[in-house]
């Protein structure tokens, strides 16, 4: 058993956001209760998303909610996405780069196929913000984060902020 019930937001640069995620081979207690306290840190940091390692955790889940509410948050089990359309460029933050925005290409559209936590297989089509989020999310899953996507403008932009992120890093395990 894995006690999952107080993992907290990791901040780049924790390893673990860099890392690609494992699958999840049995949805028991220990992910259902992963899950909840997944939706607790993306509503309490006001996320519209949340992916296993920014809670510290390498599996395959993710939480996506696109008011930021409880009510309305989805759980994403060893999701595969299928994105189309065109590409469009948006503004992005991340909860785990606190500090850093910028304009982000994703597709306009984008199935995701999952498993929920009744272990049920589920497709769902997301459009524009949810597409998004799919994306988003699903590259926290393969190590990736905004800033590897940022343009070469805001990739200068965030140099300083990541530094700053890096010394906190750095301070805090101490
Ligand atoms: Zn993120």
């Amino acid at each position: 058993m894995t006690d999952y019930s107080h993992c907290t937001i990791t901040h780049y640069p924790t390893a673990v956001l860099r890392e690609k995620a494992q699958p999840i081979e049995e949805i028991n207690d220990d992910i259902r209760r992963l899950a909840e306290r997944m939706v607790d840190i993306m509503v309490e940091t006001k996320g519209v998303g949340l992916a296993g390692p920014q809670a510290g955790v390498n599996l395959r889940i993710f939480v996506v909610s696109i008011d930021g509410t409880n009510e309305n948050a989805r759980v994403y089990i060893n999701p595969t996405i299928k994105p189309e359309g065109k590409v469009v460029a948006f503004e992005e933050g991340c909860l785990s780069l606190p500090g850093i925005f910028g304009k982000v290409n994703r597709y306009a559209k984008c199935t995701v196929t999952a498993t929920d936590l009744d272990g049920h297989e589920f497709t769902e089509v997301g459009e524009g913000l949810l597409a998004r989020a799919f994306q988003h999310e699903f590259d926290h899953l393969e190590g990736m984060m905004i800033k590897d996507r940022l343009g070469y403008a805001a990739k200068l932009r965030a140099k300083r902020r990541l530094k700053q992120l890096e010394k906190e890093y750095d301070e805090n395990s101490k």
